[in-house]
């Protein structure tokens, strides 16, 4: 890669960063209380490290298998979690190597990972992903099934309901934001016993500042940090 090339990730990331702030400050929210995602996929690992080195404290992984092949070079100073669609029989290949799974949207899924977990001795946290805009092309729980799939996942041992979250359908992202943001205090407010409203993941390179005005806790950018992938 190109000296250019670490160049143009550093500017966007100070950007990202400034815009962040800006943001949180004129809603009212703390900047700390807004965590800043590198979303990497089909990103160099190099250049990951090098968003690292400068700060970036939290990958976002979308595919198992490049996840697994980058992950042994990844500067281990960042948190990773998992945020792709995954299936139940590759639970295993991440259960020892990310902090958080963010896109549990099945009782199945919660199970598998409950299993692994306790077969690790360690408790998973994980957001449930909700499809928001009741778009057939995408994961997610359908809002009005959310509450009854968090109360059965908060009775397993190995699991922990940390929050939520969204992709929004693009082209009318904002008001899908403010529905997740509602829907989010709907279940906190529902005070269900060993699940915490802590985290609300939603925001990306198009909306990110939206979120945050939403209540977003974890944005998570690809194109915006790394410019516009390739492949996918
Ligand atoms: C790719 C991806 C992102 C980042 O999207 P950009 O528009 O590139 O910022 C965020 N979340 C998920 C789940 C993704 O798959």
């Amino acid at each position: 890669m190109s000296d250019n090339c670490y160049e143009y990730v550093e500017k966007n990331l100070s950007a990202i960063r400034e815009n962040i702030a800006e943001t949180a400050e004129k809603y009212g929210r703390n900047t700390d209380s807004v965590r800043l995602m590198a979303v990497t996929k089909t990103v160099p690992p190099d250049i990951v490290n090098y968003a690292v080195s400068l700060g970036i404290d939290l990958l976002g992984e979308n595919k198992v298998q490049e996840f697994l092949s980058k992950q042994p070079v990844y500067n281990k100073a960042a948190d990773v979690h998992f945020i792709g669609h995954l299936q139940t029989n590759k639970v295993k290949y991440i259960i020892e190597n990310v902090s958080l799974i963010q896109s549990v949207d099945s009782l199945k899924l919660a199970h598998e990972i409950n299993r692994l977990a306790i077969a690790h001795n360690k408790i998973m946290d994980i957001l449930c992903e909700v499809n928001i805009g009741g778009e057939v092309s995408k994961s997610g729980v359908p809002p009005e099934n959310l509450i009854s799939l968090i109360e059965q996942i908060s009775l397993l041992q190995g699991v922990r309901v940390k929050g939520l979250m969204t992709i929004p359908p693009p082209s009318n992202s904002d008001v899908f934001l403010g529905k997740m943001e509602e829907l989010f205090n709907k279940v906190k407010s529902a005070n269900i016993e060993n699940v915490s409203m802590d985290e609300l993941s939603m925001g990306m390179s198009g909306d990110y500042q939206q979120a945050i005005i939403h209540g977003s806790t974890i944005v998570r950018i690809g194109t915006g940090l790394f410019g516009k992938r390739i492949y996918n």
